[in-house]
């Protein structure tokens, strides 16, 4: 599966670039059998104006909850590496937000899975909205959460 890595909202005012190599993340956790259980982590990257591109979408730990129609994360690991990431590049790689799998083939986020980023971005010291990804079986959906106001839906550029 190739995922596209380009994506706007609000007229292109509004843009993600997906590194490669996050793309290869997503893609060796697509859910394609049957039993496959889902998986998740942290998005990391720069933010660019308006713009976000991310650089590396955490894997999922030995201590994540991985059910077939639930992921927990433990927060503390992927939090970590993400504080690692941000010292290392003097706080320009910075935590962006969660992406994690569906066993569909394009999906759309659950009740609990707005909630979760909507507290997200309330609880977030920088003020920035959360960006969720969730990938699906033939596409990934994208979306960035604000504090207050309404989520901000991208749309891949093809
Ligand atoms: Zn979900």
């Amino acid at each position: 599966m190739q995922f596209i890595g380009e994506w706007a909202a609000n007229e292109g005012r509004n843009l993600i670039y997906f590194q490669p190599q996050v793309l290869e993340t997503f893609s060796s956790y697509v859910q394609v059998k049957s039993n496959d259980l889902e998986a998740g982590g942290v998005l990391l990257g720069y933010v660019r104006g308006s713009h976000l591109e991310i650089v590396e979408a955490t894997a999922p730990t030995k201590f994540d909850k991985r059910f077939r129609y639930l992921f927990e994360r433990m927060r503390d690991l992927h939090d970590a590496i993400a504080h690692k990431r941000w010292a290392q590049s003097d706080g320009t790689i910075r935590y962006l937000g969660e992406w994690h799998t569906h066993p569909e083939n394009n999906p759309s986020p659950s009740g609990i899975d707005l909630r979760e980023w909507h507290a997200l971005a309330t609880k977030r010291k920088d003020g920035r909205p959360v960006l969720g990804v969730i990938v699906g079986r033939h596409g990934l959906y994208v979306e960035n959460t604000p504090r207050l106001g309404e989520p901000v839906r991208y749309e891949p550029i093809l």
